[in-house]
């Protein structure tokens, strides 16, 4: 474990279980030199206990390069919660009482570990676990939080893609860009959104009927197969569904100059960074790009104002373009400009 790439010198790793409610969740942080640990927690039913323990490693030190590349005050941590299988869940489950007791689990850590929403999780479930901890933000408006983070997410993304249509196409505007966008879930269909607003041509392609039938009518966008959105003739990818969207088989096929989307962990592993530059298509690093929402979080946490919220975000834009010019100048991928940028950031520990 202390050795595997995953577990990159977590600073501490938490495995907590409540019989009385089912809880069964790993806590991880990863690196406080910036401040206390923030990421989101996601519930989900894992296949074995070490495919969750891979998750939230990779997840938490995400969290600890998407912080600190934001100049967030923050450290990096996640945390998930093995959900039971329908067969395994006791008749009396109840997911509230779970994630009350993942607010206890949470509050025993004593404020270095902050969570939030992420896959499976949703602003109530935030209420429930800070019946027992303050340490959780993404809190209904109603109950005085700043809410549904991804439309920040989706704001974020799309300076993303404003600054990737300059970089690689030299266009200073998106009238008539065409952009294939893969997900209309919270993020991409609210980034389908401000690209059609801003003239953009959208190609999209989602599981989910409904949301490729709204898009069709609402946004005017075509529509491609799941297995067909990588190899659409574009000017820009976008990816907003889920990881490793870039791949040894994707690459090869892509047709566009840039690619810029909210999904996390687009890259199925460290090399196809390598690829993309090799290839001459030009990549937002994922998690430069879908800051957005955990400055929204992290705004909540320590009360920020909107304006000054509303700033960082608008910086998503400006941070790409130095991240682009960089690579361009020492002719390496974006996305080893992006780690070095945010390791600069953050005092960087390696295992022994
Ligand atoms: P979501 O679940 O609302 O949306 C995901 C969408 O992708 C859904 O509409 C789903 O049907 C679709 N999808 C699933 N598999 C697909 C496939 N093979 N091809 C095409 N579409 C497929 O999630 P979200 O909140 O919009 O998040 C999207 C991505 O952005 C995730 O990778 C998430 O980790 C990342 N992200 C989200 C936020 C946020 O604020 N919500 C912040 C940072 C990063």
């Amino acid at each position: 474990m202390f050795r595997s790439a995953d577990f990159d010198a977590h600073e501490e790793v938490v495995f907590a279980t409540d019989a009385m409610t089912g809880l069964r969740a790993i806590l991880a942080i990863h690196n406080t030199s910036r401040g206390p640990a923030l990421g989101g927690c996601r519930a989900w039913t894992y296949e074995t206990d070490d495919a969750a323990v891979s998750d939230v490693l990779r997840l938490s030190r995400g969290m600890t390069y998407k912080n600190a590349l934001a100049d967030l005050p923050l450290g990096g941590g996640k945390s998930v919660c093995l959900l039971p299988t329908s067969g395994e869940r006791p008749h009396d489950f109840s997911a509230k009482a779970m994630f009350e007791s993942l607010g206890a689990a949470i509050d025993r850590l004593g404020g270095r570990y902050i969570t939030a929403e992420d896959v499976g999780t949703k602003p109530a479930d935030m209420l429930a676990i800070r019946r027992h901890t303050k340490h959780a933000a993404g809190i209904p408006p109603e109950h005085g939080g700043y809410g549904d983070p991804s439309p920040f997410t989706a704001r974020g993304c799309f300076n993303a893609v404003k600054a990737a249509a300059r970089a690689a196409l030299n266009r200073s505007d998106l009238k008539g860009v065409h952009v294939a966008l893969q997900g209309l879930g919270n993020v991409g269909y609210r980034l389908a959104e401000h690209l059609a607003q801003a003239g953009a041509r959208l190609t999209v392609c989602d599981i989910n009927g409904d949301a490729i039938e709204r898009a069709e009518r609402e946004l005017g966008a075509a529509v491609v197969g799941t297995d067909e959105i990588h190899r659409v003739d574009a000017d820009i990818f976008s990816p907003n569904a889920l990881g490793a969207s870039l791949n040894a088989d994707t690459i090869p096929e892509l047709r566009v100059g840039a690619i810029a989307g909210g999904a996390n962990n687009q890259l199925a592993t460290n090399a196809n960074g390598e690829q993309l530059a090799a290839r001459g298509i030009l990549y937002a690093p994922d998690y430069a790009v879908n800051a957005g929402g955990v400055i929204l979080i992290c705004g909540e946490y320590y009360g920020w104002e909107r304006a000054d919220i509303d700033r960082r975000v608008d910086a998503i834009e400006a941070r790409l373009v130095t991240i682009f010019e960089r690579a361009k100048a020492d002719g390496a991928p974006t996305s080893e400009i992006a780690d070095a940028m945010a390791e600069a950031k953050f005092q960087v520990r390696r295992a022994r």
